[in-house]
Order: structure tokens, then C-alpha cells, then sequence
């Protein structure tokens, strides 16, 4: 199986710098190799945001192993970068790796409230949770989806990489078969554009670039109020 990637990231039109960050690097190409895809999501005062996803997103993509490894291995890089340094103390961030390899089978390592999305026939499905505090109120039934995407808390996360030593990670596998789309994505895009919206975007006969250039400008369209980021991978 061959992959066409393409990444994009966007300041959007509300913020004044970019906090998210990706891999690979802003670009697109294609591959019958293994492949590492990833977001990441920054938070933190004076640059940390910025610093803890740089971080955690060039730790990521170099360090080898397994994504659940790759995550191990930013959660410390990030801890390390903010020690000793008040000012960043506190940065973290989320992160979300996934390993496609030729074969089509895709392992994913995810913590915080990016999001990792199947497209396939038409159907558009999330593979990770939000480990963020509207999500875990909906799931104790105590907040509806209509109230969680209005709630001013609705990007407090509760989990981040770079916070503590250890860093609770969600790992699963999913597998991919010629004409499947896999779309990593921040809050940037799921919080502006619903799911709806996203599928119909995918389902364009369009490439992985022109796509995820559409996404981007739809989550600007609709305000662009964070950091949009976004990543598609196409099984061909
Ligand atoms: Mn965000």
C-alpha cells in the first residue's frame, strides 16, 4: 500500500501566534514506507505553548519506536524543557502519534483533545477520545454535546503531555485499506467545524493537499478563533 500525506497549520484569524505544531513538517508528499504522523496541541504561558509542542512534536518524530514510546519520550522532553525555567513551568501539551506502515495497519498513541478520524465510504469515524473536561462531563451524562461546544471550559484538557513524570496514554490500532482517509486534527478545526462539515470536505474527489488546504479554511471561515491544524493520509 502507497500513502499521500499532506499536513497544514494555521494561526487562524483570532490569535496573534501559532501554538500547534506537526509532523511532518508543514508540506505534503508520498510514501510506501512506515509512516509517522502527528499534532500537537501547546499550552503555556511566555512561549510555552509553542515550546511544548515544538518539543513534544520533534521528540516525536525522531526518537523511533512505537507511538505509545514516541508520546513516553516527548511527556520527559517536555518535563526536561520546563525545568529550571519558571517561566515555562507548567507547559504541556497534547499530542497525538500515529505509525502507518505499508501494510495499512495503523497504531495510535493519543493524550489530550486533538482528535484522529477515519474516513471510509462516506463515513466519517473518531478513533480517540477527548481526555478533556466537557468530554468526561457528557460521558457522566451531566453536560449535552450542545452545551459541551459552547461551554467556556470547553478547551480545558485533562490530561497534557510535559506535566508530570508519567502521563497516562491511550493506545489502539486501527486498519487502513485503499480509499480510507485518516485526518488527525486539533480543536482548532473540531471546535469551529462539526463532523458533518468535515466529512463533506473529505468526501471532495479532491488530494490530500487540496484537502486539508479546505479545512483549514473552513475553520477560518467559521471564525478561526484558534490554531488549526490538520494532517490527511490517503491508502491508495
Ligand atoms: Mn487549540
Amino acid at each position: 500500500m502507497k500513502f499521500s500525506w499532506a499536513a497544514a497549520t494555521d494561526t487562524g484569524l483570532v490569535r496573534d501566534h501559532n501554538e500547534d505544531a506537526v509532523w511532518p513538517d508543514p508540506g505534503s508528499g508520498e510514501s510506501d514506507e512506515p509512516i509517522v504522523v502527528a499534532v500537537a496541541d501547546g499550552m503555556g504561558g511566555h512561549a510555552g505553548g509553542e515550546i511544548a509542542s515544538r518539543t513534544a512534536i520533534d521528540t516525536a518524530s525522531s526518537v523511533g519506536g512505537s507511538p505509545l514510546v514516541r508520546v513516553q519520550a516527548a511527556n520527559l522532553a517536555v518535563l526536561d524543557a520546563a525545568a529550571h525555567r519558571p517561566r515555562l513551568t507548567g507547559m504541556g501539551t497534547t499530542l497525538t502519534v500515529v505509525l502507518i506502515d505499508p501494510a495499512g495497519h495503523a497504531e495510535l498513541a493519543h493524550v489530550g483533545d486533538s482528535r484522529a478520524y477515519r474516513f471510509r465510504k462516506g463515513a466519517l469515524i473518531r478513533l480517540t477520545e477527548d481526555h478533556s473536561y466537557v468530554a468526561e462531563m457528557m460521558a457522566a451524562g451531566r453536560m449535552t454535546p450542545q452545551e459541551a461546544e459552547v461551554h467556556p471550559y470547553r478547551s480545558v484538557v485533562t490530561r497534557a503531555v510535559g506535566l508530570e513524570p508519567t502521563v497516562e496514554v491511550d493506545t489502539f490500532h486501527v486498519d487502513l485499506v485503499p480509499g480510507d482517509r485518516l485526518l488527525l486534527c486539533t480543536d482548532g478545526l473540531s471546535n469551529m467545524v462539526d463532523e458533518q462539515a468535515v466529512a463533506r470536505i473529505l468526501a471532495a474527489d479532491e488530494g490530500p493537499a487540496s484537502t486539508a488546504a479546505a479545512l483549514i479554511e473552513a475553520a477560518n471561515a467559521a471564525g478561526g478563533a484558534d490554531n488549526t491544524t490538520v494532517v490527511v493520509v490517503d491508502a491508495r
